[in-house]
């Protein structure tokens, strides 16, 4: 295999001799990758089977002494935090590799029926609906807290991914590419990933001809793999690796995809999904429980039901599959808790979106950029952040979990002021890198980014709010 000397799709990145050393391991391991996937799924089962059937941990339960705790430290404590910064680590290498989902969907559709993939499926607004669907229902179950809820949303996502699998595609990962809930989420993050498998679109051309008996591989998440410019929707598995001496890991500038690639690719759903999805719901979603303004609207509403003498919403429950329901623990959702859970994530939501877009919308006016493209490539500037903000929930349970066993954190809240600082200055730099390459004076640039940070001072502030104020 040639090493490459050229520079790869204009990035500037040159493949490097252990990045490409190790592509071409994984495209000659996938027997060994298979193993290690079957690993995980077993792994995954008994996380979430055996906590269900078990009695649910008292007050004396531990991380190191009870295995539903020990369950729900491992998946909401390391496992997704861990797998998000993954993907800024190393882009998607842990759909790859590792997603026990991706590996039985791919091994149904390896067995199922090969079906057309319907044109429903495709629908590019997936990623968005499905992650807030998820993050929504996920709070009104309390997911993070018990462990049937975690079957449900969990299992339930699992089994999705099997039927659609074993229903649609033949050796693909339909449910991958298109339907599983973290898809756009892991995609977006990706953007951000130092590594990538860089396409010699030239090499590939040329070669196509002379190498025409080459292994042929199977790309399961269905990339077009010789037009790919971008990480987000490529699961790093490294069966391309090689192919028509084109196809290598190599490493690349984390800035390089957003500031001129996205300028082409951004589409309206990945502005969605970050400022209305990670930006806004998330923030709903992680901080509802420790909001005093949460319990100030709920004494308010059910105040004026008493006034009014409307009762049963201050009384009625539901089913724990619909609303959290453990009567035992003293644990209970009311009718106008759960409506009142919804309404502070959707305004929430909405509040922090118009806060973020406006101001975004402003620069792009300031740098006379026209029409929606502009504003779609300007809120990936935002991904920094908004990635920073869900790994920040999201070990909030990891705190909470260690700090309920007796370890002292001291250091937990500097950690979390340095990474917040850091990924709103790296936000700020991304922006203003793209608008200083839009038309306009210097003025107006200068303008336009103090807009674009004006834009971060919501998300910012709702975090403040969450970890230092309440
Ligand atoms: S493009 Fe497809 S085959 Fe190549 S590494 Fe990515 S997922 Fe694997």
């Amino acid at each position: 295999m040639t090493i490459f000397t050229k520079i790869v799709n204009g990035s500037g990145a040159v493949p490097s001799g252990r990045l490409l050393a190790f592509g071409m391991w994984l495209r000659n391991h996938q027997v060994l990758v298979r193993r290690l996937q079957w690993a995980v799924v077993g792994i995954y089962a008994i996380l979430l089977i055996v906590p269900v059937l078990m009695p649910l941990p008292g007050l004396a339960s531990h991380i190191w002494n009870n295995v539903t705790v020990f369950a729900q430290f491992v998946f909401w404590g390391i496992w997704w935090p861990g797998v998000l910064v993954s993907m800024l680590l190393f882009g998607r290498l842990w759909c790859g590799l590792l997603c026990p989902e991706g590996a039985l969907t791919e091994f149904a559709s390896r067995h199922g029926r090969g079906r057309a993939i319907p044109r429903w499926v495709r629908w590019p607004g997936w990623p968005f609906v499905a992650f807030v669907l998820t993050t929504v229902y996920g709070q009104m179950i309390s997911v993070y807290q018990y462990p049937a809820p975690v079957l449900l949303i969990l299992g339930g996502s699992t089994l999705g991914a099997m039927i659609v699998g074993y229903l649609y595609g033949r050796n693909k990962r339909v449910w991958c590419r298109y339907l599983c809930p973290v898809n756009g989420v892991f995609g977006v993050l990706a953007k951000l990933a130092p590594m990538h498998y860089g396409v010699d679109r030239a090499k590939w051309d040329l070669n196509a001809a002379t190498h025409s008996h080459e292994h042929r591989f199977n790309c399961a998440p269905l990339v077009a793999v010789k037009n790919m410019e971008s990480p987000s929707p490529c699961h790093m598995c490294g069966r391309c690796s090689g192919f028509h001496d084109a196809v290598a890991l190599q490493s690349r500038s984390p800035n390089d995809e957003i500031v001129r690639l996205s300028g082409r690719t951004a589409t309206i759903w990945d502005s969605l999904l970050i400022i209305t999805g990670l930006m806004g719901v998330a923030i709903g979603a992680f901080e509802w429980s420790s909001s005093p303004w949460f319990v100030e609207i709920k004494q308010m509403l059910a105040m004026a039901l008493v006034n009014h003498n409307i009762i049963w919403p201050l009384q009625a429950t539901l089913p724990w599959w619909i609303l959290t329901n453990y009567a035992a623990l003293n644990d209970v959702l009311t009718v106008l808790d759960g409506a009142v859970l919804l309404g502070y994530i959707a305004a929430t939501a909405l509040v922090l979106s118009v806060l973020i877009s406006i101001p975004l919308k402003l620069a792009c006016r300031v740098t006379r950029s026209r029409g929606g493209q502009p504003f779609f490539h300007l809120s990936h500037a935002l991904i920094p952040l908004a990635a920073s903000g869900v790994i920040l929930g999201l070990s909030a349970q990891t705190v909470t979990l260690l700090r309920a066993d007796g370890f002292a954190l001291a250091w937990v809240p500097m950690a979390r002021l340095a990474l917040l600082i850091a990924a709103t200055t790296w936000s700020w730099w991304l922006g203003t890198s793209i608008l200083v390459r839009k038309d306009g004076g210097a003025v107006q640039k200068v303008a336009a980014s103090l807009l674009f940070a004006l834009a971060l001072v919501a998300p910012v502030y709702a975090w403040v709010l969450m970890f230092w104020i309440w």
